[in-house]
């Protein structure tokens, strides 16, 4: 990946941890201490697979800190512990840390590296599919309770290293959440790679050289949008496909408890719903995409459980909103997005016609 500010690799493949790190022996040896930040269920799983490497190539012992699994690590409060486990064990700018989890780990991990001293370097493991997205471009945040990544800073890290061994301890709702970033990679840039991801009978026997190809082919996406605007003033927008609604869902039905693929993929039917009232996007491309996710097992059951009111209240504190406007993504195309103000009537109508479906 090239930023303005910095260049950095992206490993994708089976077993990499040893193989990645040895790249950067000189970097790890001059460090002071090397903190790697867990995912609690993942400590258990893969803890081991980083830690050895990284203990044998930096010379040094590694420092082990848990964050609670998943969602719930995005709270002020493991942020804070992040920081008093660093200040304790005496880590200062020459200290390195590693992020070993999802994208929620991923996420809390790079606000403490963006923040602790002003900054210090970091390198992201991801373990999930979804990380595919979230590791790769930059974006560190926390949650608010009044809204989800309301906290947070534009942090590049030094490298990500994705050991797609990892992936086969995932549960199949984490498949399903990973699944629907890549399914928003390939509705903002490519028809074709759209059509094959949505006539799978089943993610779940996809094998893992698909998965790699998918992975791969959604941090190229990604890669080429970031490299065209880190800081999200044009064309990153972009990758909130399906975010706007999405994210309202993810907040109402309380972080965590929904995966935020699922309130995604939610959210991607809604902005097809929308584009074609608004007459950017052929007819029928939204059913097509409900169906097929449907097919896949996401659960839509969120979108009865709450009204248009209480979602529009977190829209309306959406990133993207200003001056009370709705700013969606949508598609003039399967492949083309665009940015475009949407009214309160037209996110009903869309709501509404979800719901029919649904019910
Ligand atoms: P997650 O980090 O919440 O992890 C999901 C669950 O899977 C957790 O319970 C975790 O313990 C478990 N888990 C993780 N890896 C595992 C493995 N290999 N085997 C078994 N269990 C495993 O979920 P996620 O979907 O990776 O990330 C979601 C987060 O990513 C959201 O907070 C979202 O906002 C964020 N995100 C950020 C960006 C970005 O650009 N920064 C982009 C997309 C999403
Ligand atoms: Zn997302």
């Amino acid at each position: 990946i090239d930023t303005k500010h910095k260049h950095y690799e992206v490993y994708v493949g089976s077993h990499i941890y040893e193989s990645a790190l040895s790249l950067y022996t000189h970097q790890l040896q001059k460090a002071d201490h090397v903190v790697i930040f867990v995912d609690e269920v993942v400590a258990n799983l893969h803890g081991e697979k980083l830690q050895k490497p990284l203990e044998t190539i930096s010379g040094k012992a590694v420092h082990v800190f848990k964050l609670p699994a998943g969602e719930s690590s995005k709270a002020v409060e493991t942020f804070m512990a992040c920081h008093s486990f660093l200040l304790e064990i005496g880590c200062t700018r020459k200290s390195i840390i590693f992020a070993l989890g999802g994208g929620a780990c991923g996420d809390v991990v790079g606000f403490v590296a963006s923040t602790f001293m002003r900054g210090i370097p970091f390198f992201q493991c991801p373990t999930t599919i979804l990380a595919h997205d979230s590791a790769v471009g930059g974006k560190t945040a926390i949650n608010h309770p009044q809204g989800k990544n309301m906290i947070g800073s534009f942090y590049q890290p030094e490298a990500v290293l994705f050991d797609v061994s990892t992936l086969s301890t995932l549960p199949q709702q984490e498949i399903l959440s990973g699944m629907a970033e890549v399914i928003k990679h390939a509705l903002i840039s490519d028809q074709q790679w759209l059509q094959e991801l949505l006539e799978f009978p089943s993610f779940a026997d996809i094998s893992s050289t698909q998965y790699l190809a998918f992975l791969v082919k959604g941090i190229q996406v990604k890669a080429a949008i970031v490299e065209e605007d880190e800081y999200e003033q044009s064309v990153r927008k972009y990758l909130n496909l399906g975010h706007t609604y999405g994210h309202a869902i993810e907040a109402s039905t309380g972080f965590g408890k929904i995966t935020h693929g699922e309130s995604v993929a939610i959210g991607l039917v809604i902005a097809l719903l929308l584009s074609e009232e608004k007459q950017l996007l052929d007819q029928g491309n939204a059913r097509k995409l409900f169906e097929a996710l449907t097919k896949f097992g996401y659960s839509f059951d969120s979108v009865l459980e709450h009204g248009i009111d209480e979602l529009l209240s977190y829209m309306k504190r959406d990133k993207k909103a200003s001056f009370g406007e709705l700013h969606f993504v949508l598609l003039e195309q399967i492949g083309k997005p665009c940015m475009n103000i949407v009214s309160v009537e037209d996110v009903t109508l869309a709501h509404e016609q979800l719901r029919k479906w649904i019910k």
